[in-house]
């Protein structure tokens, strides 16, 4: 069983994100970075999988060099291969536009039985890639899956969350999961696995070497962020005191005062 995790590098989530206002972005230059937290789940899965069923884990990741470090992050935890695909053409991606790229970069490097993301990364939180590689692989996908039921030859079913409660679905191979924080719990990397990932040579591919249309991606991407802001803070309430009886009496005349009854 041969399995793909896309891994995404994100700001430290201990850091209060800063906005340039002037470029509609998160600050992410001099910023700590960490793996999305749920891309652990997906690498925690996919090394799962193999173990039971045999074949390899290889983690992708779209992004600047920096990328490397999370990329070695999988590998330390387990997995068999990293690449990474870094153009400069790809600055200012959107989500179909990241989709886009990770399905031709999984497209060129091999077949993959199953594919994994988290739910969402942390730091956009669009919650969109995931289902976007799935459509533009044109492949199966079950999106907030909690648990791994059965793997055959042909099919996965898997448990996903949903807003009525849980689902149990069963997909042809391949298919792509987004994978929740509930699936699993991430292993920690072993002193040995971290040295190999440190020295591990991670190839790099840009738009031309996995058949991407650069012209399809970065800032010509379908869409473009008008406005990024922080909402001001909400005012505090006010807190009335007194007797029962005598803070009815206002509440309902504040209520009144506000048109709200
Ligand atoms: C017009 C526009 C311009 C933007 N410009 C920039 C920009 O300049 N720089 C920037 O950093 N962001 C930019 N973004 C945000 C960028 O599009 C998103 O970060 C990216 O598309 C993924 O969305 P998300 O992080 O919300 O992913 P989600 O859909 O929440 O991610 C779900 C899962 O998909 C996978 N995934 C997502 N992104 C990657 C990745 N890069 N590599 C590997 N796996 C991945 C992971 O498994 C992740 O858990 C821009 C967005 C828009 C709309």
């Amino acid at each position: 069983m041969n399995v793909l995790v896309c891994i995404k590098q994100v700001p430290d989530n201990a850091v209060v994100p800063k906005l340039d206002a002037a470029t509609n972005r998160v600050v992410k230059d001099g910023v700590e970075t960490m793996v999305s937290p749920f891309d652990l789940n997906a690498v925690e899965a996919g090394l799962k999988l193999v173990e039971e069923h045999g074949g390899e884990v290889s983690v992708l990741s779209v992004g600047d060099d920096s990328c490397k470090t999370t990329l070695r992050i999988g590998l330390s935890m387990g997995a068999a291969k990293a690449y990474l695909v870094n153009d400069p053409a790809l600055e200012d991606s959107d989500t179909w536009a990241t989709s886009y790229t990770l399905a031709k970069a999984i497209k060129s490097i091999g077949e993959f039985d199953v594919i994994l993301c988290g739910k969402q990364a942390i730091d956009d939180d669009a919650g969109q890639v995931g289902a976007g590689i799935a459509e533009q692989l044109g492949i199966s996908q079950i999106t907030y899956v909690n648990e791994i039921k059965e793997v055959t030859a042909d099919t996965l079913t898997a448990k996903r969350v949903s807003p009525a409660g849980e689902e149990v679905v069963e997909a042809k191979l391949p298919v792509l999961l987004t994978c929740e924080k509930s699936l699993n719990e991430p292993r920690y990397p072993t002193l040995k696995r971290t040295r190999m990932a440190n020295r591990a040579e991670i190839p790099v591919m840009d738009c031309a070497a996995i058949g991407a249309d650069a012209a399809k991606v970065g800032k010509n991407s379908p869409s473009a962020i008008k406005k990024l802001y922080t909402p001001a803070p909400r005012q505090s309430g006010e807190l009335i005191k007194g007797e029962a009886e005598e803070i009815g009496k206002i509440a309902v005349q504040k209520l009144v005062e506000q048109k709200i009854i």
